[in-house]
């Protein structure tokens, strides 16, 4: 254990060795191997990274909008660079395929090119005229020391929807990543400094929820942004905002896939096995279950099923893999007590996941389930891990029916040819981000992430320019200009 590397914090540009004496250890979760120590940060350790994120924030929400922007495009410059180290970094520690990881890593650099227009989103709006001599200019401000909480399953992408837009307009930052997938951070923190951000912008902390209180209850953090589950969301949302803080809160999912007898088979099983079955399930826009029309059910469910077990699992860096391992032992286990219950509750397990995985890692293999009706567990909770669920319907007014049944509502897709089903679906879901005839419809940086119910807390959402309204806050000057002098 000797040589295993204890992570350090980063602190007003410096790498700091934590004072705690809590560390966890951090694992390749395909070959169980201990490849870092992350230790969980003090209290005291989050209010020393605030003091310095306020005291850098005095300076840097002056530099001039296209001088911070410029640093942007360094930066988005240096991660291009870096490209596949870092999807290697999330393969290692998240365990998604290396394909998968290089996507990941090609969103996270869509926010930091999308951040770069920050002269143009931070815009005002202005009129010359709202009575005789007067006009009205609306400015926008940075809020000051803004948080970001993010889960395990994107270590790249979902901290890139918080800290280059609040720092490009201004703000700065304390990145919490989670506890499991801290090594990428690294490289985030270290690339922005070659970027040439100054000392205290962005700062890392690392641990678990001591830091995740510190973040909610310093008076000098004005704005949170968490994603991760439900229950820790529902909690950051209470605590943050009961410490009057604006806290946006992106959690958990259950989205569902609705199947129409015109739709193209080939087309939509490829699709869905690789939303259901991609980063192991491990995805908040994963599809945890299909509702299939009666009329195109069997064939439906007989190729599912054979593409399902075809897959190839095993270690993300290797070639052709299509199916890495959950995060941890635990998630393992947790997904073997669902497939336990759902067998328990009466579904039709057509695809046993637990069969034919590597015994090193934490694999579990496609599984699906069919007959599952909604007062079983397995279709009410997120199971986030290649679980599906499938259901007949006679009609999409059903599936629709089914779908808004759900407590989440994050995403929602449908595959037909059929454009008035498609309105339909459109007009009648309950779901923050649709997708037709695609699987995993994950809107680009420049639109938000708008998941509803219990998927998300908050009003602004990530991303788009509800990212811009959140980690900002408006001035606006009415003023009376006399003119007669010049007429
Ligand atoms: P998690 O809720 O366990 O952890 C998220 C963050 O909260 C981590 O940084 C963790 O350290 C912290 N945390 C965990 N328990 C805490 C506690 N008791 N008190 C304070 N902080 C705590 O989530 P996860 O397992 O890392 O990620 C998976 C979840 O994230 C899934 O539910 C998934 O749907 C969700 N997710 C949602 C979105 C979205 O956009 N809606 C995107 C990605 C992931």
């Amino acid at each position: 254990m000797s040589e295993v590397e204890i992570l350090k914090n980063y602190i007003n540009g410096e790498w700091v060795e934590s004072t705690t004496d809590r560390y966890e250890d951090v694992y390749n979760p395909a070959t169980n191997e201990v490849i870092a120590r992350v230790p969980l940060s003090t209290k005291e350790e989050i209010d020393h990274a605030v003091e310095a994120a306020a005291e850098a924030f005095k300076s840097w929400q002056k530099v001039a909008v296209p001088r911070r922007a410029r640093i942007l495009f360094n930066y988005q410059q240096l991660l291009t660079r870096h490209k596949e180290e870092l999807a290697k970094l999330i393969t290692l520690e998240n365990g998604k395929n290396l394909t998968e990881a290089l996507g990941e890593v090609g969103r996270g650099i869509e926010n930091v090119e999308f951040a770069a227009g920050a002269p143009t989103l931070m815009m005002g709006d202005s009129l010359a005229s709202i009575a005789t001599d007067v006009e009205a200019v609306n400015y926008r401000y940075p809020l000051g020391v803004v948080g970001g909480i993010a889960p395990f399953n994107f270590p790249m992408m979902v901290p890139c929807w918080m800290f280059p837009m609040a720092i490009a307009l201004g703000n700065t930052f304390i990145l919490k990543p989670s506890e499991r997938t801290p090594l990428l951070t690294r490289r985030l923190a270290e690339l922005f400094e070659e970027a040439g951000l100054p000392k205290g912008v962005f700062n890392v902390v690392y641990g678990a929820h001591d830091v995740v209180n510190g973040i909610l209850d310093h008076p000098e953090v004005k704005a949170v942004s968490f994603v991760g589950s439900k229950p820790v969301g529902e909690y950051v949302f209470k605590r943050g905002s009961q410490n009057l803080k604006r806290v946006q809160a992106l959690t958990g999912a259950k989205n569902h896939t609705i199947v129409l007898n015109d739709a193209n088979l080939e087309d939509t099983v490829t699709n869905v096995i690789s939303a259901a079955f991609g980063s192991a399930g491990e995805r908040c826009m994963a599809c945890a279950v299909v509702t299939v029309e009666e009329g195109i059910a069997d064939e439906f469910i007989a190729l599912l099923k054979e593409k399902a077990q075809s897959a190839k699992i095993g270690n993300g860096l290797d070639d052709g893999v299509f199916l890495g391992p959950v995060i941890r032992e635990e998630n393992k286990q947790r997904t073997l007590r669902y497939i336990e219950k759902g067998l328990e509750e009466g579904a039709a397990l057509i695809c046993d996941g637990r069969d034919n995985v590597p015994d090193q890692g934490y694999f579990v293999g496609p599984t699906i389930f069919e007959n599952v009706t909604t007062d079983m567990t397995i279709w009410k909770e997120e199971i986030f891990a290649p679980v599906l669920s499938v259901i007949r319907v006679k009609n999409l007014k059903e599936a629709v029916e089914i779908a808004n049944r759900s407590e989440f509502a994050n995403g929602a897709c449908i595959f037909t040819s059929n454009a008035s089903a498609i309105r339909y679906f459109r007009e009648n879901i309950d779901a923050g981000m649709l997708g037709v005839n695609l699987g995993v419809p994950a809107p680009m940086a420049f639109f938000p992430f708008s998941g509803w119910k219990s998927s998300f807390f908050g009003t602004l959402h990530a991303n788009g320019k509800d990212s811009v309204d959140f980690y900002t806050h408006k001035k606006v000057v009415t003023a009376r200009y006399a003119t007669p002098a010049f007429e």
